[in-house]
């Protein structure tokens, strides 16, 4: 009889490692623990095993592979932090440039309507064109190639690290 609580006790315990023993197994678990030594030591050695194989996936075991799964997740999402956003900075150098091309076009054929809306000189209109719209969008699309050599460099470097 004695022996039949400690095997059933010992099942809580294995149950629970994987996540799935109940609030009330866990419980009557906890109270045994306390005064059974032997379990006691069947639960440590239980979870020093796990601990052990800690990063292994077991098909038998969804609760751990999840887990697993989830350090996984967590470990690409870190590695793609630590990566500069190189799709984004091209995302930015093409529409740098288009706004380059468009503000150009802009400047060309807007200047006229432009200025007759703010009731300014063609000139003027087409000089206040160029200072906030192409200067500014030239200048990031000279820049984005600084900012991805930078990138590239600061890439590598923490690619040594890990
Ligand atoms: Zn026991």
């Amino acid at each position: 009889m004695q022996t039949d609580l400690h095997d059933a006790m010992r099942h809580i315990i294995d149950s629970s490692l994987v996540g799935e023993a109940s609030a009330q197994e866990q419980q009557e678990l906890r109270k045994h623990l306390l005064e059974c030594a032997a379990c006691q030591t069947y639960a440590s050695d239980s979870r020093r095993a796990i601990v052990g194989l800690n990063g292994f996936s077991f098909a038998a075991d969804p609760g751990l592979q999840a887990k697993v799964h989830a350090a996984l997740d967590l470990r690409i999402q870190q590695l793609q932090a630590a990566q500069p956003n190189r799709q984004r900075i091209v995302q930015v150098s093409i529409a740098a440039i288009l706004l380059t091309i468009v503000g150009s076009f802009a400047a060309l054929h807007l200047g006229d309507p432009l200025a007759t809306l703010l009731h300014l000189p063609v000139a003027q209109a087409q000089a206040g064109l160029f200072t906030f719209w192409i200067a500014p969008s030239w200048c990031l699309a000279l820049l984005v190639p600084v900012l991805l050599l930078v990138s590239a460099r600061s890439a590598n470097r923490k690619g040594q690290i890990i």
